[in-house]
C-alpha cells in the first residue's frame, strides 16, 4: 500500500510542478506575444485605413467639387462596407454633409481595447481637387471616418483567446510528457529499488535482489544502488561475524560441543520451561576415571583425543533434539535432558557408560578392565513443584557422581 502512495505522490508532485511552471511560462510568453501582436495590429489598422482613404480620395474630391450626391453616396457606401467602420461622413467645402453612414453600436467598456485602439479611431482627410494643369490645389471638402472600437476589440480578444488556449494546450502537453518521462526514468527505477529493499531478507541483507539499473549504471540512481549494495553486504558481514562470535562464545574449543556458559544458559531456560509445562528435568554428570594417570602415561595429546572421542560418543548417544551435551570443565561432561524423568535419565546414563566401554580406548593404568571408563551421577527434579532449584539439582547430580566414584567407578549412581 505504502509503495503505491509513494508512487502517486512523487509523480503527481512532479507533474503539478511542471504544469505550474509551463503555465506560467506560457502566460508570460502569451503576454509578450500579444503585446507585439497588438503593436502590429495597430500599425496594420492605421495603414489599411489610410490606404482605403487614399483609394477614394480622388473620387470623393470630385463628388465634392461637382456637388454630386450620388457619387458622394457611392464613396461613403464603399468605405462603409469595408468593415470595422463606425461612421463615414463626406462634407463639402462649406461643411455641409453630402453623405454619411453610421453604425449603431455600443462602445466596449473594457479599458484594454480602449487603451490599445482608442487613439487610432478617427481619421479626417481634406479633399483637394486639382482643376487643371497649373491650377492651385483647393480644399473641396473633407472626408471623416471613424473606426468601430468594438470590432477591433473583438478581433483582438479572439486572437488573444487563441494564443492563450494554444499556450495552455502546450503547457499541458509539456507537463504530461515530462511526467511520463520522469516516471519512466526516475520514479519507476526508484520503486524497483524500494521493492527490492522491502523484499530483502533482514537476516541475509547482502542477498537482496539487487535491481539491474540498465541505463542508470553511471548516474546517481546507479550509484545509489551500488552504495546500497555495499552497505547491505557490509551489514551482512557484520551479522555473520556476530553469529560466528556468538557461536565461538558458546562452544568448547577442544571438543566443539557446548561449553559451560552455554550449559548455564540452557539449564536456566529449560528449568523455566519445565516449570511452566510441569515437566520433569534431568541432569547427568560424567567424569572420566583415572584420567590423570591416562594423561601421565599416554600424554596430553592422547588425552585430548580421548576427550574429543568422549564428546562424540555423548553427542551420539544423547540424541534428542531437545537435549544438550556440554563440557563442564576438564574431563567432566554434563547432559541436560528436558522432559525426562529419573528413570529415563538413568537409562540414558547406562547407554553412555556402555558406549564408552565400546570405544575400547586402552588405559593400562586404570583399575577398570584396562580401558577408559567413566563414572556418572544422575539427578532429576520437577521444577513446577517448587521444592527444588537449579543449584540443588546440580549439587545432587554431583553428589551422585561422587557416590559412583566412591562405589568403585565405571558405574551410574542416581537418587533413590
Ligand atoms: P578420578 O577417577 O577420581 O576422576 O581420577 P582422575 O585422575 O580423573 O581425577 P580428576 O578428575 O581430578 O582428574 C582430572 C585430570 O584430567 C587432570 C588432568 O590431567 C586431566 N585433564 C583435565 N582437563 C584436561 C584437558 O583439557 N586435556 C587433557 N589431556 N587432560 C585434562
Ligand atoms: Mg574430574
Ligand atoms: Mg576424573
Amino acid at each position: 500500500m505504502g509503495r503505491h502512495r509513494h508512487r502517486r505522490s512523487l509523480t503527481a508532485k512532479q507533474a503539478l510542478l511542471t504544469l505550474a511552471i509551463a503555465l506560467l511560462l506560457s502566460v508570460l510568453a502569451g503576454a509578450i506575444e500579444l503585446a507585439l501582436d497588438a503593436r502590429k495590429m495597430r500599425q496594420e489598422v492605421v495603414h489599411q485605413t489610410q490606404h482605403r482613404l487614399e483609394l477614394v480620395d480622388g473620387t470623393a474630391a470630385e463628388a465634392a467639387f461637382q456637388l454630386n450626391p450620388d457619387l458622394a453616396n457611392q464613396v461613403v457606401e464603399g468605405l462603409f462596407s469595408g468593415g470595422r467602420v463606425a461612421s463615414v461622413v463626406l462634407r463639402d467645402d462649406f461643411g455641409r454633409i453630402m453623405a454619411e453612414r453610421h453604425r449603431a453600436y455600443q462602445a466596449p467598456s473594457d479599458w484594454l481595447t480602449r487603451a490599445l485602439f482608442g487613439d487610432i479611431l478617427h481619421y479626417k482627410e481634406a479633399l483637394d481637387y486639382r482643376a487643371g494643369v497649373g491650377s492651385l490645389d483647393e480644399p473641396m471638402g473633407e472626408l471623416e471616418l471613424t473606426l468601430a472600437l468594438d470590432s477591433l476589440g473583438r478581433d483582438f480578444i479572439s486572437r488573444s483567446l487563441l494564443i492563450f488556449s494554444l499556450g495552455v494546450i502546450k503547457a499541458l502537453a509539456i507537463a504530461a510528457l515530462l511526467a511520463i518521462a520522469f516516471h519512466a526514468y526516475i520514479t519507476r527505477p526508484l520503486l524497483q529499488v524500494h521493492a527490492a529493499i522491502v523484499s530483502a531478507d533482514p537476516r541475509q541483507p547482502g542477498r537482496w535482489p539487487k535491481p539491474a539499473m540498465g541505463g542508470h549504471a553511471n548516474d546517481e540512481l546507479g550509484h545509489l544502488v551500488e552504495s546500497l549494495d555495499e552497505l547491505l553486504n557490509a551489514f551482512q558481514q557484520g551479522l555473520e561475524q556476530r553469529d560466528r562470535l556468538h557461536q565461538i562464545s558458546t562452544m568448547d574449543g577442544l571438543t566443539g560441543i557446548a561449553n559451560r556458559r552455554r550449559f548455564d544458559d540452557f539449564l536456566t531456560q529449560e528449568w523455566q520451561r519445565a516449570h511452566r509445562c510441569g515437566h520433569p528435568l534431568s541432569v547427568i554428570f560424567l567424569d572420566i576415571d583415572h584420567f590423570k594417570e591416562f594423561n601421565d602415561h599416554y600424554g596430553h595429546v592422547a588425552g585430548d583425543d580421548t576427550l574429543r572421542a568422549m564428546a562424540e560418543t555423548l553427542t551420539r548417544v544423547v540424541n534428542r533434539a531437545s537435549d544438550l551435551v556440554a563440557r563442564y570443565g576438564g574431563e567432566e561432561f554434563v547432559c541436560v535432558l528436558p522432559d525426562t524423568d529419573l528413570e529415563g535419565a538413568r537409562q540414558v546414563a547406562d547407554r553412555i557408560r556402555q558406549a564408552i566401554h565400546d570405544l575400547n580406548i586402552p588405559h593400562a593404568h586404570s583399575t577398570q578392565a584396562g580401558r577408559v571408563t567413566a563414572s556418572l551421577g544422575v539427578a532429576s527434579a520437577f521444577p513446577a513443584d517448587g521444592r527444588s532449584d537449579r543449584a540443588t539439582l546440580l549439587a545432587q547430580a554431583d553428589s551422585q557422581l561422587y557416590r559412583a566414584k566412591h562405589q568403585g567407578r565405571d558405574r551410574v549412581a542416581s537418587q533413590t
